[in-house]
């Protein structure tokens, strides 16, 4: 398809941004959405007219399964072109608008920071974003600490880490602005903070693109998950080199080596993740 054409289907889905209705306050959508316009965009479920909104399997069109065993490996799933992701009836995680470490790459630690921190006392209320189905509530000694991972309608998972207390059980049933948790010091942190990350079949999106912590509202109604805006993150196994990596994920050497900062001649270690897209 010509690109203009793709962008005039984005703006035209765009256009009804205003009038998708709610999940939060209006469950049955009474908007027909012209499906023909939008075949390359794919479409969430919810937002398709009549179709109610599944808490029990949230977003079962995007995820194979119900699972509480893993938290963020979807080897198996094909991601689709384009996923809209809707902020509609979303609700701040923490009232707080103090953001201590930024989503991105970590030289020192060869390592992404695949969520952004914000600074909580010990003992505030973290609420859930969305509504939605927790899927993991676990104890990481080493990692997120107290954590959980909630899984959304809109086809996000959103998880909070380093929680002094969880509130909730896997599997429970949570409704957006819903105490989960309280913020905590617990697992690898340093300060309280909550660690908030959002994904989509397991790959991580900036929470920044999608939460203004500071201004305490949404970035955006709809966010496009597309090819080209997608983060995608590849583990250095043994026998690895920088020239093999790009190969193995059809990017250029060059390009690798922009994505992440480093040079043609970096030294990479076994388990160091590289961003390949
Ligand atoms: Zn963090």
């Amino acid at each position: 398809m010509p690109k203009t054409m793709k962008y005039g289907i984005i703006l035209f889905l765009f256009s009804f941004s205003v009038i998708l209705p709610s999940p939060a306050q209006d469950r049955m959508p009474t908007r027909v959405i012209p499906v023909q316009y939008m075949d390359p965009v794919f479409i969430p479920e919810y937002l398709s007219a009549g179709s109610a909104v599944n808490l029990d399997n949230p977003a079962a069109y995007l995820y194979p399964e119900w699972s509480n065993a893993y938290v963020h490996k979807f080897e198996t799933v094909t991601i689709p072109d384009t996923v809209v992701i809707s902020m509609s009836g979303y609700c701040m995680p923490t009232d707080s608008t103090r953001i201590t470490d930024t989503y991105g790459y970590r030289p020192r630690r060869g390592r992404m920071h695949l969520g952004i921190d914000i600074k909580v006392r010990i003992g505030d209320t973290i609420r859930a974003a969305f509504d939605g189905k927790v899927r993991i509530s676990r104890y990481e000694r080493r990692g997120y600490g107290h954590y959980l991972v909630i899984r959304h309608p809109n086809g996000l998972e959103t998880v909070y880490g380093h929680l002094s207390k969880k509130l909730v059980n896997e599997d429970d049933i949570v409704r957006a602005g819903d105490p989960i948790g309280l913020g905590g010091n617990s697992g690898r942190s340093t300060g309280s903070h909550l660690h908030f990350e959002t994904r989509i079949l397991g790959n991580a999106i900036n929470p920044a693109l999608l939460f203004d912590f500071p201004g305490q509202k949404a970035v955006t109604d709809l966010y496009l998950y597309t090819k080209d805006n997608r983060e995608i993150y590849y583990k250095v196994r043994s026998g690895d080199t920088l020239t093999r990596i790009a190969m193995r994920n059809s990017i250029s050497l060059s390009n690798l080596c922009r994505l992440n900062g480093i040079s043609q001649n970096a030294i990479i270690r076994v388990g160091q993740t590289l961003r390949v897209n």
